[in-house]
């Protein structure tokens, strides 16, 4: 039995590795519905070779160039955000959730609405509106499998499992590029220097996030929201080597721990395979080789996105969308060299400092109070105010 997939973000990272694996499996999977922002010469060739029935472009000016390219096929053109909901609540059972940012609310929430199984890679989704996509998949009985890897890691763990054995979840962190880094070296870091993960190769902004560890804060509020653990039983540990992807720690004692090479295809093709498993190209591990797995905690004076992000998870309400938009705008900003590295946790800080305690009820409050804080944000970084 094929299962039919959408995936939305196709031409993205994640997109990509999703294509891989179905590609290579071609009797398990029927693309149906591929999405890409503005990339149209791209997304119509994902499309003529996956067969897929529908083709959405973000950019609704781009429609008329995506049905040209697209003649001759059978597949349909749709552009703008109606489009990008028709996709992900169209007749895929398994809709991939991989459109970076904000973007990705409303898609995704479709199709939680829709019942659908959902493996989600758009951490924002979780981050700015976790208590609404998570109620949302109760009511409708959607399923959200997390294709983060330290999520994926923590979910392999806790099958077969009752939450009240669970004792707490240990969210394993490489460190990012600055791991050992000097105070003085982070403060004239440059973004080719943050860019440079040693472990992951990933987009610039999420690997900005992996070098101030705001990527490990945002990641802590996403296992808040997918695995219902309050922030004290929600750790972080440093893991230079990123083999081991997170742990579960259980009430007995037992420690359980997913390992794997640090390829993106490995929690992805957990997703798609879901409940059985499927093979994957990516290296296996020799552990014999790699020899040592060293620990350490994080140091939250170099790092002090961790405290704003756990701050931002107790506050709860609109506090984690303010924490994520700001850093975006900051990111944004520091990447462009307007701004230093250290002004990036700096940025996120003051616009928390400033935030009024809201609890948004929609989606489209979420959207509100993250284009709120963006403006605010760009507005005080441009004054030079953090
Ligand atoms: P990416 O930038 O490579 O791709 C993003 C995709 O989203 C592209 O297909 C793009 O066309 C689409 N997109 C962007 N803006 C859009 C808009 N306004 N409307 C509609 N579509 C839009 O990003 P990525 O690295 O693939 O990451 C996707 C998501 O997965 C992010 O939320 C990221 O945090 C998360 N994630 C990525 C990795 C990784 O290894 N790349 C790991 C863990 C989590
Ligand atoms: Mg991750």
């Amino acid at each position: 039995m094929t299962r039919k997939i959408a995936i939305l973000g196709a031409t993205g990272s994640i997109g990509k590795s999703t294509l891989d694996l179905v590609e290579r499996s071609p009797e398990r999977f029927e693309v149906t519905a591929v999405t890409a922002a503005t990339n149209v010469e791209t997304l119509a060739q994902i499309a003529r070779r996956t067969g897929a029935e529908l083709a959405v472009i973000a950019d609704a000016s781009k429609l008329q160039q995506l049905q040209d390219l697209l003649q001759g096929t059978d597949c349909r053109a749709a552009a703008g955000s109606e489009g990008m909901i028709e996709a992900a609540a169209g007749e895929a059972e398994l809709v991939i959730a991989a459109i970076v940012g904000c973007a990705g609310l409303r898609p995704t929430m479709a199709a939680v609405e829709a019942g659908r199984t959902v493996a989600l890679a758009n951490k924002e989704a979780l981050v700015t509106a976790g208590e609404l996509m998570t109620n949302a998949a109760k009511a409708n009985g959607a399923t959200l499998l997390p294709i983060d890897s330290e999520h994926n890691a923590i979910f392999q763990c806790l099958v077969g499992s009752r939450d009240e054995d669970v004792s707490r979840i240990i969210l394993t962190a490489s460190g990012g590029p600055f791991r050992t880094a000097t105070a003085e070296a982070m403060g004239a870091a440059t973004p080719a220097q943050a860019v440079a993960h040693p472990n992951w190769s990933m987009g610039a902004k999420i690997s900005v996030d992996s070098a101030t560890l705001m990527n490990k804060g945002l990641e802590l509020i996403e296992a808040h929201y997918l695995f219902g653990l309050p922030s004290n039983r929600l750790n972080i540990l440093i893991h230079p080597q990123s083999v081991i992807h997170s742990m579960v720690e259980y009430v007995d004692g037992s420690v359980l721990a997913q390992l794997g090479s640090p390829d993106m295809r490995i929690p992805i093709a957990y997703a798609l395979a879901w409940p059985e498993r499927m093979q994957t190209p990516a290296q296996r591990l020799d552990l014999a080789a790699i020899s040592r797995l060293d620990f350490e905690e994080p140091d939250m004076t170099r790092f002090p996105a961790l405290r704003l992000a756990r701050q931002a998870l107790e506050a709860g309400g609109s506090a984690p969308i303010v924490l994520n938009a700001a850093n975006e705008v900051a990111v944004a900003r520091f990447l462009s060299g307007e701004i230093r590295f250290p002004d990036i946790v700096g940025a996120v800080a003051e616009a928390l400092s400033r935030s009024r305690h809201d609890h948004p009820q929609s989606i489209d409050e979420v959207l509100q109070i993250d284009r709120a804080t963006r403006a605010e944000v760009e507005d005080y970084v441009k004054a030079g105010a953090c």
